[in-house]
């Protein structure tokens, strides 16, 4: 069968990788895809914030599946258009991907089916602000209530910190977007854990956990990122923490949402802080995470086109995820200056001697074009170096011997990826 995927980063690029492998697919199309994507699947171009042009490039196509990356065209209810018309299509409709593009209706939602997450304040003017401030403690953390690509939270060290980043973010000088309602945490600590679940509505079934690395710099440092890194291990988390975050969390939300009338259909992401109190909720997205899918899909055994049926199927409770035992993981390349500017069209060299690898390490390209048959960086984020092995120490190993090879100019990479897991 023909499949189309919609986006054009490194997850996007795993995606079809993993497409590619299934003996269920007989053509890959990739909108608006990238300079790596284009040596296995034919891309077409498309602007993924134009509904409109999405869903007549489908029309057009006339895949058997549409599989959609990014949480923009879900949050503009590209899955709602596409079932409307018939199209088979796997991810969260608009009113289910509110969980991801409403921090406000996701704490909400999970207040109201009582997921454990920070305590928190929704305000909608500065003065709420003020008010609801006196009752958290500092550190406090202010987060923009819509979509921001990684850029929305900041974790403020005093009140007068957090009225400014709540004023930035009213007024739109933080995001460029003006944010009509800006959401106050209680600060929490702990190891990170995303905990990824495939939900058709009325099951959710575990995928694998994962541990990103959103700062840019060493040991947790500089700026956030969309991510830097990422690995997947078995050993993330024990056999009973994961079935208490299956049945508390990822359960909870699926019952939650057909209560509502909203049912979740798709990939849900669990960020969770895993505090001494207990697991907490961070956020939740509601679609493959970039790069941790990177890192999961290379450990993936099971055929991935059998889950995204099983997903818009209703059946994810007749199958069982299988991951190789083990580990895998994912080290970023990026462009000199990200997450700030960066200058792109630089030509990468030393990966030609790589694509002809063992198969244990891939390298999904995130922001690359071909110019004058050239393969040159076009993004923040430009390459996803993965590998996979029997041991974590393993896994980077092979990543980094890879990335030993891979220059372009002011190429930056965090070295310590995993560093929480190896400590
Ligand atoms: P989010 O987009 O909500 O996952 O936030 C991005 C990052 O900010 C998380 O991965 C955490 O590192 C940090 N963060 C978010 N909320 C909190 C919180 N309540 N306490 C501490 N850190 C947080």
């Amino acid at each position: 069968m023909k499949v189309l995927v919609i986006g054009g980063g490194g997850r996007e690029h795993a995606l079809v990788w993993s497409l590619g492998k299934s003996s269920q697919v007989s053509e890959v199309v990739c909108a608006p895809g990238n300079g790596g994507i284009a040596t296995i699947a034919r891309c077409v171009p498309v602007d993924v914030n134009d509904l409109g042009a999405m869903v007549a490039l489908v029309e057009a196509e006339r895949p058997a599946l549409t599989v959609v990356g990014p949480e923009v065209p879900l949050s503009l209810g590209i899955v709602d258009e596409l079932e409307r018309r018939g199209c088979r299509v796997f991810g969260p409709t608009k009113a289910a991907a509110r969980l991801e593009s409403s921090k406000a209706f996701a704490k909400e939602f999970m207040q109201r089916h009582e997921i454990p997450t920070a305590a928190h304040a929704v305000c909608t003017t500065l003065d709420e602000v003020r008010e609801q401030l006196r009752r958290f403690s500092v550190p406090v953390v202010v987060k923009a209530d819509g979509l921001a690509a990684g850029k929305g939270v900041v974790i403020c060290e005093t009140h007068v910190q957090a009225e400014t980043a709540a004023a930035e973010m009213f007024s739109g000088a933080l995001l460029g977007t003006r944010e009509a309602e800006v959401v106050l945490e209680e600060f929490l600590t702990g190891e990170e854990l995303s905990f990824f679940a495939l939900c058709d509505g009325v099951h959710a079934v575990e995928i694998a956990s994962a541990q990103d690395h959103k700062r840019v710099g060493e040991g947790d440092t500089g700026p956030n990122t969309g991510g830097m890194g990422a690995y997947s291990t078995d050993g993330l988390a024990t056999p009973a923490m994961r079935h208490w975050l299956l049945r508390n969390v990822a359960q909870k939300v699926v019952d939650g949402m057909k209560a509502e009338g909203a049912p979740f259909k798709g990939i849900l992401f669990c960020g969770l802080m895993m505090t001494p109190r207990g697991p907490m909720v961070l956020e939740f997205n509601t679609r493959f995470g970039d790069p941790e899918t990177e890192a999961i899909l290379l450990r993936m055994e099971s055929d991935v086109v059998d889950l995204l049926n099983a997903s818009i199927d209703g059946t994810a409770n007749e199958i069982a995820v299988k991951m190789k035992p083990g580990a895998s993981a994912c080290v970023i390349a990026a462009s000199g200056g990200y997450p700030g500017k960066y200058v792109s069209g630089k030509v990468i060299d030393g990966l030609s001697d790589l694509q002809a690898g063992d198969g244990d390490v891939v390298v999904f390209h995130a922001g690359t074009a071909v110019r004058d048959g050239q393969l040159v960086t076009a993004g923040g984020r430009v390459l996803a170096v993965t590998a996979v092995a029997p041991e974590l120490r393993m896994a980077l190993d092979k990543a980094y011997a890879a990335l030993a090879k891979i220059s372009f100019e002011g190429m930056q990479f965090r070295r310590d990826i995993g560093h929480r897991a190896l400590r």
